[in-house]
C-alpha cells in the first residue's frame, strides 16, 4: 500500500492501536538489551503486543513474524510512535537479529532456517550476536583463522573472536569461520549459526571507557553448529557477510536517535549566552555550530533522497558506506560541540552538581568514539567509496 489515501487510512488505524496498546508508563524511555529479567512488566507487555501485530519487524513476511508491510507503511508506524514518545524495542532486544542477521537469513536462508530463526527474532525474545572480528582480523576480516570442520551432522569450531557485542547475553551467534584453509583467503570462508549456550563457547566481557561493557572476547573450543545452520553455500560465506555488513551500515546511517530535547542552538545559547542581536555570543562557536547544523540537514536530506530514489524500498548498496561516514561525522561533531559549550559542566561523571543531560552527554561523547570503528572503520569505508563508487584503483587490501 503506497497510495496516499490508503496510507492515511492506515495511519488512523495505527494511531488508534497505539493509543489502546502503548503503556504510557514507557513514554520517552529507551530500550535495553539486558536480560528478560530486567525488562519490567510493562516493557514485556509492550514487546509482546507489538510482536503480536508483527510490528517488531513490520516489513518481514507474516509467516516469519513480520506484518508483510511496505516501507512507507512501516514509516507510518514509526512516525506515529515518535509523536506519542513511544518506540519499537524489538530491534534492540534482538541485538543483531532484526537489523542484520534476519535480513540476511531472509535473503540467503533455506525455508527451514527462515522458519526456525526469524519468528524468534521478530518476537524480540531471541538475542543474536555476530562473531566476525578476530584479534588479527578486523578491517582485514578475510584473514580470520577460526576454523570449522565438518563432522557428521555438525561443524566443529575452534578459535577466538573479539569485540563480539553482547555475546554474553546472546542466545545465538552468526560466526564467520574458515572451512577451507587451502583456498584463497576469501574463498574458504563460511557463515555458521550456532547456539551460545553450549559447553564449547565461553565469553569474557571487555571493560569500556564509557562505563557499560556491551562487548566480549568469545572463545570457541570444539563448539558445535548443526550442518542445517550453514547460511548460504559452503565456502561462500564471504558473499553472505558482505551483504550482512551492508545491512549493518544501512542500520547505522541515522546520526543519533531522534530527540525531543531543545534544539542544539537553543542549548548553546543557554550555556554561552547571546549578543545584542540575540545571536550566540561566541562568533567562532556560532560558525561551527551553523556548519554542523547544515551537515546534519544535508545528511538527513540525502537519506531521504536515496530512499525516494529506491522508491521506498530502502536499497542496501555501496551508498551505505557514504551514509555511515556522514552519520559518524554528524553524530560525533554534535556531542563534541555540546561538550565544548557546556564547559566544565560538560565534564561531570557523577554528582548533584550536574544535570542528567550533562552526565549523559559525556558518556555519549566517549561511547561515540566507537562509531567510526564498528561496522567497518571510517578509513575502510573511504576505501570502499573510492573503489566501488568513484571507481578509483584498488587499495592496499589485497586477497
Ligand atoms: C563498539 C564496537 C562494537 C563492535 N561489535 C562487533 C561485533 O559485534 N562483532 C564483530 O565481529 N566485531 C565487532 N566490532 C569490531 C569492529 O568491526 C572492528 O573493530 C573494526 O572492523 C576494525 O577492526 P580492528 O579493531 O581490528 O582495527 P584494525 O583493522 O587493526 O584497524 C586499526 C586502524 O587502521 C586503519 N586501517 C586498517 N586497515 C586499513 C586500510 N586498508 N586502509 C586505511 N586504514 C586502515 C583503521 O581504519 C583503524 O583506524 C566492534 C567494534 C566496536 C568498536
Amino acid at each position: 500500500m503506497t497510495n496516499k489515501a490508503e496510507l492515511e487510512e492506515f495511519r488512523a488505524t495505527v494511531k488508534t492501536w497505539l493509543h489502546a496498546n502503548f503503556p504510557t508508563s514507557l513514554a520517552g524511555k529507551t530500550t535495553t538489551t539486558e536480560g528478560d529479567t530486567n525488562l519490567g512488566e510493562d516493557l514485556v507487555t509492550w514487546r509482546d503486543r507489538l510482536a503480536g501485530q508483527g510490528w517488531g519487524a513490520p516489513t518481514w513476511p507474516k509467516e516469519y513474524g513480520g506484518a508483510g508491510l511496505t516501507h512507507p507503511e512501516a514509516k507510518v508506524i514509526n512516525d506515529e510512535m515518535l509523536k506519542i514518545n513511544a518506540f519499537n524495542p524489538i530491534p534492540n532486544m534482538a541485538i543483531m537479529g532484526v537489523t542484520m542477521v534476519g535480513p540476511t537469513i531472509l535473503e540467503y536462508g533455506t525455508d527451514d532456517q527462515k522458519q526456525r530463526h526469524l519468528p524468534g527474532i521478530a518476537s524480540g525474545k531471541v538475542r543474536w550476536c555476530l562473531g566476525l572480528s578476530e584479534p588479527n582480523a578486523g578491517s582485514d576480516l578475510a584473514s580470520l583463522t577460526t576454523k570449522a570442520k565438518k563432522d557428521g551432522d555438525c561443524f566443529v569450531i575452534n578459535g577466538q573472536k573479539i569485540w563480539t557485542s553482547s555475546a554474553d547475553i546472546s542466545h545465538w551467534c552468526g560466526a564467520l569461520v574458515r572451512t577451507d584453509s587451502s583456498a584463497k583467503k576469501r574463498d574458504g570462508i563460511s557463515f555458521l549459526m550456532l547456539t551460545m549456550d553450549q559447553p564449547g563457547v565461553t565469553t569474557k566481557p571487555i571493560p569500556l571507557i564509557a562505563g557499560a561493557s556491551p562487548f566480549c572476547e568469545t572463545f570457541f573450543t570444539e563448539a558445535k553448529a548443526d550442518s542445517g545452520d550453514l547460511l548460504g553455500n559452503l565456502n561462500e560465506g564471504w558473499s553472505v557477510v558482505k551483504r550482512l555488513l551492508q545491512h549493518e551500515r544501512q542500520s547505522q546511517t541515522v546520526a543519533g536517535r531522534p530527540s525531543k530535547s531543545a534544539p542544539l542552538q537553543d542549548l548553546a545559547k543557554e550555556y554561552v549566552g547571546t549578543d545584542d542581536n540575540g545571536a550566540l555570543a561566541d562568533p567562532d562557536l556560532r560558525l561551527r555550530l551553523a556548519d554542523h547544523l547544515m551537515d546534519a540537514d544535508a545528511h538527513r536530506l540525502t537519506i531521504k533522497r536515496i530512499t525516494a530514489e529506491a522508491k521506498g524500498k530502502v536499497e542496501v548498496s555501496a551508498a551505505a558506506s557514504i551514509l555511515k561516514n556522514s552519520a559518524t561525522k554528524v553524530a560525533q561533531t554534535k556531542v563534541e560541540l555540546k561538550l565544548e559549550f557546556m564547559g566544565n559542566q560538560g565534564l561531570g561523571w557523577e554528582g548533584d552538581n550536574f544535570t542528567e543531560g550533562e552526565l549523559s552527554n559525556v558518556r555519549e561523547w566517549l561511547a561515540g568514539k566507537a562509531i567510526s570503528i564498528y561496522g567497518g572503520s571510517f578509513e575502510v569505508q573511504n576505501n570502499i567509496i573510492s573503489k566501488n563508487i568513484l571507481g578509483l584503483p584498488e587499495t592496499t587490501q589485497q586477497g
